[in-house]
């Protein structure tokens, strides 16, 4: 049976069950912290109130019926995993953690006069070794090709993102701009360098209604990332859903990632009042999309499939058999196309 790497060892991947694919825990820059803790009133930052709340969160979901979540949070984002295993001594959920870099046009300066190879060996051993000397070792790769498209360092980013993939046979989620439909510059580079589709997710794919931009994603094997449930302002719920709807109606149910994206804590939103309304919620896929689901008609199988199925699927790769496509003949108008 596969196994994989979680924050607190190795878990079979049948073991995983219900799971969110891309939730956060904290986005914090420590450099952020150093220099402007202070800036916004007293210090935003207490590691104890924040570990606890954490907590508490987490074991809201815990008790909402989700065992696995996948926190894509990388070095550009503020990944710090001593702290994660803090807390997961204290919630009983599968964490599974990621290597990589988040950056959408440079290379962090730590990085930026290393080559690709270089790079690549870094994830690598993320991958095989730990995570620093925490022991953590990663499950999958992540990077980001965002509105700006593959320009600057991001050639670099994802040929070193393919090399590991390739060498590790480890599955990549990377961050999109769905309005520039980067999710397609994404496949094509990193398929370039040999990458098998099937072990891609494009985050954020979610965020377009446009079903043809979605379909020519899936048609290649790789995975839709509908991973911002609550994040209205990239697109509101009830096209998020419809469209959803539309992607299980045309038999694409077994290559959909469900998730929020939320944290419980994001530093850039410290004093800025642009952020004031945001409230991240882990439970609204179990709380308000499920049932919305189910109620227009999906059945509990396509929620199986794509909570606990294609997560599964997923990370172990190649020792399951790779997705047919078994969409049906569209029966679905575009109407629904909005493009966002
Ligand atoms: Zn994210």
């Amino acid at each position: 049976m596969p196994q994989i790497e979680t924050v607190r060892g190795q878990v079979e991947v049948t073991e995983l069950g219900p799971t969110l694919m891309h939730e956060h825990i904290f986005i914090m820059q420590p450099e952020a912290l150093q220099n402007w803790g202070h800036a916004f009133g007293p210090c935003y930052w207490n590691e104890r109130e924040r570990i606890d709340d954490a907590i508490a969160k987490l074991t809201r979901l815990r008790e909402a019926g989700i065992q696995t979540i996948v926190d894509p949070t990388v070095p550009g984002l503020g990944r710090f995993i001593p702290r994660i295993q803090t807390l997961n001594r204290a919630v009983d959920l599968n964490i599974i953690v990621a290597t990589g870099v988040y950056a959408f046009l440079e290379l962090p300066n730590f990085l930026a006069n290393r080559g690709v190879d270089a790079i690549a060996e870094l994830f690598v051993r993320e991958i095989r070794d730990g995570i620093d000397d925490t022991g953590v070792k990663a499950a999958f790769l992540k990077c980001a090709v965002e509105k700006h498209g593959i320009i600057g360092d991001v050639p670099r980013i994802l040929a070193a993102i393919a090399a590991a993939s390739n060498e590790t046979e480890t599955p990549i989620m990377v961050h999109t701009n769905a309005t520039k439909r980067t999710g397609l510059d994404a496949l094509e580079a990193l398929t370039e360098d040999g990458v098998d589709p099937s072990r891609v997710v494009i985050a954020h794919a979610g965020d377009s209604n446009d079903l043809g931009y979605l379909r020519t994603i899936a048609d290649t094997g790789a995975s839709l990332g509908c991973d911002r449930f609550g994040i209205d302002h990239f697109n509101p719920m009830a096209e998020r859903i419809k469209t959803l709807l539309a992607l299980l109606a045309e038999g694409y149910g077994d290559r959909i990632h469900l998730s929020h994206d939320a944290s419980c804590f994001y530093d850039f939103m410290v004093g800025d009042p642009v952020f004031a309304n945001e409230n991240p919620d882990y439970l609204l896929i179990s709380k308000h999309v499920v049932p919305a689901l189910l109620e227009a008609g999906a059945s509990h199988e396509h929620i199986a499939q794509m909570m606990i199925e294609n997560p599964q699927r997923f990370f172990a790769g190649a020792t399951t058999p790779a997705p047919e496509p078994v969409h049906a003949p569209a029966p679905i108008d575009d109407t629904v196309s909005t493009n966002v």
